[in-house]
């Protein structure tokens, strides 16, 4: 399997500090940590739920044209949660309805024969190639062997880590057990990562939440740059003989990125951070009246640099983004709102409505759609 491991592994580190924030607790075992079931959890519950609504190993062929089976297995789809779509539920029974002798054979050859790929090509030829749908009655058979699929959501996924899959609009069985093959060989890698046993459907859930997991590192790590430049800004404060010079409004050639552990960082100027600050007079770019503190050996308030466009970015830019027109002046509190704060929309807003034409001037074009992606 082509995979991109660099980028797969990164994501990996990011889900498991993210996990380790989220439930405060180191990540050893999937199953036992608070944050992940909570989040994830659903699925073992659904699932077992299911197993015991269908009770399939007690079927015999008599069944097959009693309503019996077609029953609990609408009983067990009802129990889905977002698993399947309404409308795929709604279409399930339908097709039985259309044809009731015909579906339970169907779905006795899904429950009771080990004939994978005729039971599931069956299934698409008699409900249509609603993939959610049959993956779920796979899924509720066994979940050591198959999987749910939401398919789009998956393909994002597997496009971000270079896995040439797609299983939209490819309801098949050999699409699918690709699918699972493909799981199943990311498991194994997460495993050797690890270094603990993980379940086929806890990697699928792994996979699900790696894009989450991501934007917050990235925002983690981007607070922590911010972090870094003010003390470098304060230290800097403390010589004396700073002289403030106004907005270049020239584009600036992007610094060269610094690799560490498989991650790139672009290097931010702490004179360009103090410069924008005193550009700003050292007050709140949010609101000039917010209060700050005067900073220890000198007699300048205490203010923190913000970049606007998030030096995270840069690769999407031809120009450097550490340049003045784009670092904000912002008291503490704005700060923090700006990154972890619900009203964070806002205030984006109100800066780039600010420093739009601005950030034009030095090559930085970008929409405010586009902005609030970044955050
Ligand atoms: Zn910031
Ligand atoms: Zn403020």
């Amino acid at each position: 399997m082509q995979i991109n491991l660099e980028r797969f592994r990164k994501y990996l580190d990011g889900f498991k500090m993210y996990v380790e924030m989220m439930s405060e607790t180191a990540l050893l075992d999937l199953q036992a940590n608070k944050f992940f079931m909570s989040q994830e959890g659903y699925k073992h519950s659904i699932y077992n739920k299911a197993q015991s609504i269908l009770d399939y190993k007690n079927w015999s062929t008599a069944d097959i044209g009693t309503g019996s089976i077609s029953r609990k297995v609408n009983l067990a789809i009802n129990a889905s949660e977002n698993l399947v779509f309404k409308q795929q539920r709604i279409h399930f029974k339908n097709k039985i309805n259309d044809n009731p002798k015909l579906a339970e054979q169907v779905l006795y050859n899904i429950y009771c024969s080990n004939k994978d790929s005729e039971s599931f090509d069956e299934a698409v030829n008699f409900f249509g190639g609603k993939y959610d749908l049959i993956a779920y009655l796979f899924f509720i058979k066994d979940d050591q062997k198959y999987l749910p699929i939401s398919s789009s959501n998956f393909d994002k996924r597997f496009a971000l880590l270079n896995i040439p899959l797609k299983t939209s609009r490819n309801c098949s069985s050999s699409n699918y057990f690709a699918f699972i093959n493909c799981i199943e060989q990311l498991r194994k890698l997460m495993e050797a990562h690890y270094g603990f046993n993980i379940s086929l459907l806890d990697s699928h859930s792994v996979i699900w939440q790696l894009t989450l997991a991501d934007e917050f590192v990235s925002q983690m790590e981007e607070k922590n740059a911010d972090a870094l430049l003010s003390n470098e800004v304060n230290d800097l404060i403390h010589q004396k003989g700073f002289q403030a010079s106004g907005y270049s409004g020239k584009p600036k050639k992007q610094a060269t990125p610094i690799h560490t552990n498989g991650h790139k960082v672009y290097p931010r100027n702490r004179f360009a951070a103090l410069n924008a600050l005193f550009i700003a007079n050292n007050t709140c770019e949010i609101e000039s009246s917010h209060k700050s503190f005067i900073r220890k050996n000198s007699d300048v308030k205490y203010m923190e640099p913000h970049h606007l466009v998030p030096m995270a970015h840069s690769d999407k830019f031809s120009v450097s983004l550490d340049v003045e027109e784009n670092i904000i002046c912002l008291c503490s509190n704005c700060h923090n709102e700006i990154h972890y704060g619900k009203n964070a929309k806002e205030l984006i807003a109100q800066l780039y409505e600010k420093r739009k034409d601005m950030l034009k001037r030095v090559g930085i074009n970008i929409s405010l759609e586009e902005l609030l992606l970044m955050y």
